[in-house]
């Protein structure tokens, strides 16, 4: 193992899970239950974003990898334990994968952690344990699917619609939140009784394949969860184009996104895009600043900004526009920068060198363009990729840094001053994710809420995200909904059936 990797581990003390899992050096994929090389027997390397070491090798799955995944996939739909399975059945291995999960809570987290930067308190709280509440919540739809009868006019007949899962679903997932996503896929997809075939980003495979290894012990049946470790440009184009996948649910960026949606379209497959965001929070002058502050550091400022619905640009009424620009400088020097794995530390690296150095040149971009600097800016200095959190204000939705999404700690700050002008400015943007409403009005909310052009508002807080709720994009954001009940028709065919009697 890498000198630095090991002390990382030995100085927070690691389970000896994670410490196995990471000296193993490398993990293999996933097809068929069992765990597998890649046909052509290249690997990927994995680092670490807190100090660019590598981690470990994965294997660099090919086409043909993938299309044996997919035959598995295919071969467990139809027939097998899984094609047997009741929906009872399906919620209590759903259960039963939860609670194993959840005895394993700590690895993950470590494992997500080291791999994705991420800070591990935040990590084991939002990635990991609402992971495996949303499993939960998704086992209990498998009992609820329903048809329904029609009266029909064609005399003597009996007419009613069945639900029937759409089959083997291709599901291309992103780095940011690597379980997270990959269950925000798979788990409507399991409760309905299809089977998966999963990308993994190529930088973050591991707490997937860590999962992996306790769902084949805890006696997930072969082919229903199959992991391709490997380029997207390879794996996710075969499966957005295998004639047996039947459905791609696809989170990333808005540009690959389109790649993979016109690929599904012409395999005529059901699709699902999660994409990019600039999400904008709109607060009014009767708006409590504490909640503004809280809403920044629940979205662009976690996860080191790299949140696809952070409310990236914040207008302000110009009656509170200088004290919520002071109280949200003065929040940031709170930020605690350091180790993913310290529990102290609030914001981890950058996950990659390309998304820091991307990060960097929209800083210079915004300071070029003439935004000022009110927070931050600069790189952190130290080892891996850490960008200082960043808040520019003097910004006008003409700049670049207020209309691209960064994916970094980079808030924009503009005044307003009418309602009429606020909504505005905030729905004008290619992307249309999130958004929030700060204001202790209740008809100005309600009235912001319904003309902003989003796929989800908060009212008073940003970036509350609840299974519950059906969570897509409006606009370049996306097509169709991940979680809420919402997301099952998503993996769900409807049969008309007409009996004539
Ligand atoms: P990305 O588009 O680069 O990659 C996403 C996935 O697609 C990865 O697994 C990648 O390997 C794969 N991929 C790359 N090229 C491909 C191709 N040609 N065909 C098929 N698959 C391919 O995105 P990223 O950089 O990993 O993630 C960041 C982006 O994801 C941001 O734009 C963010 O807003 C978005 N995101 C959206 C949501 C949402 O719910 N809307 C959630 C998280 C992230």
């Amino acid at each position: 193992m890498n000198p630095t990797i090991e002390a990382m581990l030995t100085k927070y003390n690691v389970t000896r899970q994670t410490r196995d899992f990471i000296s193993a050096g490398h993990q293999k994929m996933f097809i068929n239950g069992e765990f597998c090389e890649s046909d052509c027997g290249e690997t990927s390397t994995v680092e670490d974003p807190s100090n660019g070491c590598p981690l470990m090798t994965v294997p660099r799955g090919t086409a043909a990898d993938t299309d044996r995944a997919v035959a598995a996939a295919k071969a467990a739909f139809q027939s097998g334990p899984w094609a047997e399975m009741t929906p009872g059945d399906r919620q209590n291995l759903m259960l039963k994968l939860a609670d194993v999960m959840e005895e394993h809570a700590q690895t993950i987290a470590e494992i997500e952690a080291i791999d994705a930067g991420k800070a591990i308190g935040g990590c084991y709280e939002v990635d990991i344990l609402s992971t495996i509440g949303h499993i939960r919540f998704m086992a209990g739809w498998a009992t609820k699917i329903e048809g329904n009868t029609r009266e029909i006019s064609t005399p003597n007949t009996f007419a009613f619609t069945l639900k029937e899962p759409v089959g083997v679903v291709g599901a291309i997932v992103p780095w940011n939140w690597p379980l997270n996503m990959s269950f925000w896929k798979m788990a409507a997809a399991l409760a309905v009784g299809c089977t998966i075939v999963l990308k993994p980003a190529e930088i973050t495979p591991m707490s997937i394949l860590y999962v992996m290894k306790i769902f084949k012990e805890a006696g997930l049946p072969d082919g229903v969860i199959n992991i391709v470790t490997g380029k997207g440009s390879v794996i996710g184009n075969r499966l957005a184009a295998h004639p047996d996948v039947n459905k791609v649910s696809f989170t990333g960026s808005t540009p690959t996104g389109q790649t993979v949606g016109k690929a599904a379209v012409e395999g005529m497959k059901h699709l699902t895009l999660e994409l990019g965001g600039k999400s904008a929070m709109v607060a009014f002058e009767d708006a409590d600043i504490d909640a503004i502050v809280e809403g920044a550091h629940a979205s662009v400022f976690f996860n080191a900004g790299q949140v696809c619905s952070a409310g990236s640009r914040l207008y302000v009424h110009k009656e509170i526009y200088q004290d919520t620009v002071d109280a949200l400088a003065s929040s940031l020097k709170e930020v605690v920068i350091g180790d993913p794995l310290n529990p102290e530390t609030t914001q981890g690296p950058q996950i990659s060198k390309g998304q820091f150095d991307s990060v960097m040149n929209y800083i210079g971009i915004g300071k070029e363009e003439g935004a000022t600097l009110a927070f931050g800016g600069n790189v952190v200095d130290r080892e891996g990729y850490y960008v200082e959190p960043t808040l520019f204000t003097d910004c006008n939705n003409g700049m670049t840094i207020v209309q691209e999404e960064i994916f970094g700690p980079v808030l924009t700050v503009i005044p307003f001053i009418t309602e009429e002008e606020a909504v505005r400015l905030a729905n004008d943007n290619i992307y249309g994710l999130s958004g929030s409403v700060f204001t202790r009005d209740l008809s100005r909310a309600i009235r912001v809420t319904k003309r902003l052009e989003t796929g989800s508002v908060c009212i008073n807080a940003h970036d509350i995200v609840d299974v519950a709720m059906p969570f897509g994009g409006y606009k370049m954001s996306g097509i169709g909904k991940d979680m809420g009940k919402e997301q099952l028709e998503h993996f769900l065919e409807t049969k008309s059936v007409i009996a004539q009697l």
